[in-house]
């Protein structure tokens, strides 16, 4: 990270986790201050599409590079604990196969049956947590959507009280 004496443009030019091009600084904005929100993220994630089936950090999760609380996990459907939970229980669902699913907008017939798979371990998933009274799945699509990792993922939500409409 940059010194408090160095310029913000030269700090910013100099270190690519402040870059606001860079997917590094997307994927680093849960841990570090310089994005405020997940819209932040979002926007710095538009601002450089990855490839259709470059790696995201959660490549890294599925072979266990990094660290992850893993929750449920089958031959095709991978869940673990988000960084940032947004409620008392916040799980991702991914399929441990991207197959070109950055984003459920890349969906094509082909993915009929993952899509399917990921819907319901997260009712498994759901179960195992205890959320009996009831949870929300969300899928963030794209800038509008505020997706920030293009890799297709179930946001698995409970233990508080839902609002409607979402931010
Ligand atoms: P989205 O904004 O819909 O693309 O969701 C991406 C989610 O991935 C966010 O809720 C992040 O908090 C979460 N996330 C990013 N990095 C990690 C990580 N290393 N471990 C767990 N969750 C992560």
């Amino acid at each position: 990270m940059s010194s408090a004496s160095e310029s913000p443009d030269k700090a910013t030019a100099n270190n690519p986790l402040k870059h606001p091009n860079s997917r590094i600084a997307v994927l680093t904005s849960h841990f570090t201050a310089t994005m405020s929100s997940e819209k932040d993220a979002a926007l710095a994630a538009a601002a450089a599409p990855p490839p259709a089936d470059s790696p995201t950090i959660f490549d890294k999760i599925i072979n266990k590079e990094i660290p992850a609380k893993v929750v449920y996990e089958d031959d095709k459907v991978f869940a673990f604990r988000d960084i940032a939970p947004q409620a008392p229980t916040h799980i991702l669902l991914i399929p441990k196969i991207k197959d070109g699913l950055t984003g459920l907008s890349q969906a094509e017939e082909r993915h009929c049956e993952i899509l399917g798979q990921l819907l319901y371990a997260a009712k498994l998933v759901a179960k195992q947590e205890g959320l009996g009274d009831g949870f929300r799945v969300v899928i963030n699509d794209g800038p509008d959507g505020s997706q920030s990792v293009y890799h297709l993922h179930l946001h698995l939500l409970g233990g508080r009280q839902m609002n409607w409409p979402p931010g």
